[in-house]
C-alpha cells in the first residue's frame, strides 16, 4: 500500500488516538523544545496545545536561522549591500531582518543591488552576468543550507568566476542547546529538528541526551509527526529512559548524508566563537571558511570595513527570553500591537520561521 505523504499524516482519527494516548499516559508536566521554525508553525497551525493535556508545554527554541542573526551582521550584509559596483544575494525572509542601519529591503529601496534568491546557485550567474561588478553571497542557515552553500564554492572554485564573495554565517544546532541547558534552562526534552538531522543524521544528539537527561525526538513536519513524538517522549518519563529517538525515519538515519557532510567539511571549519541573537557569544557554534579558501571571505575582504560591536534588540522585544524557552510570543508586551510581520520590531516576527509570527498568524489557534 503507498503511503499519502501529505493527507496520511494528518488524519484526523489518528490525530484523535494519538491525542488520547497522550492524555491517558501524560502524568506530569514536561516541557518539551522544539529547535526548528518548522515544528513551531505546524504546533501553532494544527492547534495542538488545545489538543493535549495542560502538562505538555510546548516553549520554543533557536530554531529559525533568520530569528537568531545578530544585527551586527545584518549590518555587515547593509553595509557592503551600500559599497559601489556590489550586488548582495541572500535567501527569502533575510532582507526583512532589522539590524540597526535598517534592513536589507530598506537599503534596496534606497538604490543598494540586495537580491533574494531562492537557491545560492543563483549566485554564480549573476556574477557571471556582471563581471565588473563584486557580488558577496550572504550565506546563512543551519545544517541544512550549509550543504548548498558548500556546493556553490564547490562550483566557484572550478569556475572562471572571479567577483563572488561569501559572508559566511552557517550555523550549528547542538552548540545553542548546550548553553540553553547550561544556563538554567528548565527544558524536559526536545523536538529535534527534521532537515537538520537529515544531514547530520540523528546520532549527532546522542551526547546531548547523555549529559542533560533529555529525551530528544526527531521529529517529522505533520501534526501526526509532532503528537506521535509527544508520545515518545511521554513514553520516555513513563519508562524511565532518556534517549534520542527517531519519529522522522522516512528522511532521517542515524549518520545523516555523507556526501553532504563531505562537502561541509571540505570547505568549512568551525569558528572559535559566534553571537547569537539573544543568545550571546556561543563557542564552536558556527562555522567559517577554511583557510585555503580565505580569498572567498568576504569579511576578509572588506577587513576593517564592517562594524562589530554588540547591537541591543529594541528595549521591548522579548526574542532573547522566547529563544530561551523562557517566555513565549504573547507575553512580549509589543506582540499584535507595536510589533506586527508588516513593520516587526524584533526578528522572531520577521522570518516565516520565527516563533512571533507563528503566534500572529494562526493567532485563533491559542
Ligand atoms: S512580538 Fe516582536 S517585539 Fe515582541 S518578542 Fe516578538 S519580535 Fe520581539
Amino acid at each position: 500500500m503507498s503511503i499519502d505523504y501529505l493527507n496520511d499524516f494528518r488524519d484526523p482519527a489518528v490525530i484523535a488516538a494519538l491525542q488520547a494516548q497522550i492524555k491517558k499516559k501524560a502524568t506530569r508536566p514536561i516541557n518539551i523544545m522544539e529547535i526548528c521554525g518548522g515544528h513551531t508553525h505546524t504546533i501553532m497551525k494544527y492547534g495542538l496545545p488545545q489538543l493535549l493535556p495542560p502538562q505538555i508545554n510546548f516553549v520554543h527554541g533557536p530554531g529559525c536561522p533568520v530569528c537568531v542573526m545578530p544585527k551586527e551582521r545584518i549590518d555587515h550584509a547593509i553595509t557592503i549591500a551600500n559599497m559601489k559596483d556590489t550586488i548582495l544575494t541572500t535567501l527569502g525572509d533575510m532582507i526583512r531582518v532589522p539590524g540597526s542601519l535598517g534592513s536589507l529591503q530598506t537599503a534596496r529601496a534606497k538604490g543598494a543591488d540586495v537580491r533574494a534568491l531562492y537557491s545560492p546557485l543563483e549566485a554564480l550567474s549573476i556574477a557571471a552576468d556582471n563581471p565588473r561588478k563584486t557580488v558577496v553571497f550572504f550565506a546563512i542557515g543551519f545544517e541544512t543550507t550549509t550543504p548548498m552553500t558548500a556546493a556553490l564554492i564547490d562550483r566557484v572554485v572550478s569556475s572562471e568566476v572571479k567577483n563572488l564573495l561569501f559572508h559566511v554565517n552557517h550555523i550549528l544546532v547542538p552548540p545553542p542547546v548546550c548553553a540553553i541547558m547550561d544556563g538554567g534552562g528548565a527544558i524536559d526534552a526536545f523536538l529535534g529538528p527534521s532537515h537538520v538531522s537529515v544531514i547530520t543524521g540523528s546520532d549527532i544528539f546522542l551526547p546531548i541526551a547523555e549529559r542533560y537527561k533529555t529525551p530528544i525526538v526527531i521529529s517529522g513536519f505533520e501534526p501526526i509527526d509532532v503528537l506521535e513524538s509527544v508520545l515518545k517522549i511521554v513514553r520516555q518519563f513513563n519508562d524511565g529512559r532518556r534517549e534520542v529517538e527517531n519519529e522522522y525515519s522516512r528522511a532521517v538515519t542515524p549518520s545523516g548524508s555523507q556526501k553532504a557532510k563531505k562537502l561541509i567539511e571540505r570547505y568549512f571549519a568551525p569558528r572559535e566563537t559566534f553571537r547569537w541573537r539573544g543568545l550571546g557569544d556561543i563557542p564552536q557554534s558556527a562555522l567559517k571558511l577554511r583557510e585555503a579558501f580565505s580569498f572567498l571571505d568576504a569579511e576578509k575582504a572588506y577587513e576593517g570595513l564592517l562594524p562589530n560591536d554588540p547591537i541591543d534588540d529594541h528595549k521591548l522585544c522579548m526574542c532573547a527570553e522566547i529563544l530561551k524557552g523562557r517566555a513565549k510570543p504573547v507575553d512580549c508586551k509589543a506582540f499584535g500591537k507595536a510589533c506586527v510581520p508588516a513593520s516587526p520590531l524584533g526578528s522572531c516576527m520577521v522570518s516565516s520561521e520565527g516563533a512571533c509570527a507563528a503566534y500572529y498568524r494562526y493567532a485563533k489557534s491559542f
